[in-house]
């Protein structure tokens, strides 16, 4: 999910990461506050899109231990998104980071489109926001992938277009259900 800061929730948020106060804990806990409030205002639809994100945020970390890049676990924003803050690394990895959470995200439309088509197709719709070569989007970092001559930047452009791929029959197919 993109990083964008905004209040003193969101800042306590992101420097806890850095200082490592974050801990599985944390993301049951931002995680149900979440669950929550989302299933509040969205019902089972906002659900959906909660467990989508954790799969989403899931990808980045998993990411990053494949790497061995030291990560924070997953940290649910109070009004929606997340975030995996992981420490410094090569640029090459970034890419693959980057485009494992979209991935991650992606997978967990598959179950959707069994079970919830309507949660399919805006998991999807999600996936590829986060796709967008725009900063700070998840597609910025893999963008920049394209110019390095590096295979574990390559792997992650590769992931990134089967994760657009995927949300993309998510999409198509949630629609269709
Ligand atoms: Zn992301």
């Amino acid at each position: 999910m993109p990083k964008i800061p905004v209040g003193l929730g969101y800042k306590l948020a992101y420097k806890g990461a850095k200082l490592g106060l974050w801990k599985w804990g944390t993301t049951a806990k931002t995680g149900f506050f979440s669950l929550i409030l989302h299933s509040l205002i969205f019902g089972p639809l906002g659900v959906a899109i909660v467990i989508a994100t954790l799969f989403h945020e899931l990808g980045h970390y998993l990411a990053c231990k494949l790497l061995d890049v030291p990560a924070s676990p997953p940290v649910f924003l109070p009004l929606g998104g997340a975030f995996v803050q992981h420490g410094w690394t090569d640029p090459d990895k970034e890419v693959f980071i980057a485009a494992a959470g979209p991935f991650g995200g992606a997978l967990a439309g598959i179950p959707l489109l069994v079970i919830y088509p309507k949660a399919a197709v805006w998991n999807g719709l999600i996936q590829l926001f986060n796709l967008l070569p725009i900063p700070p989007l998840d597609g910025s970092k893999v963008l920049r992938g394209l110019w390095m001559p590096s295979p574990t930047a390559w792997i992650g452009v590769a992931t990134a277009v089967l994760a657009a791929a995927l949300s993309l029959v998510g999409i198509l197919m949630g629609l269709h259900a």
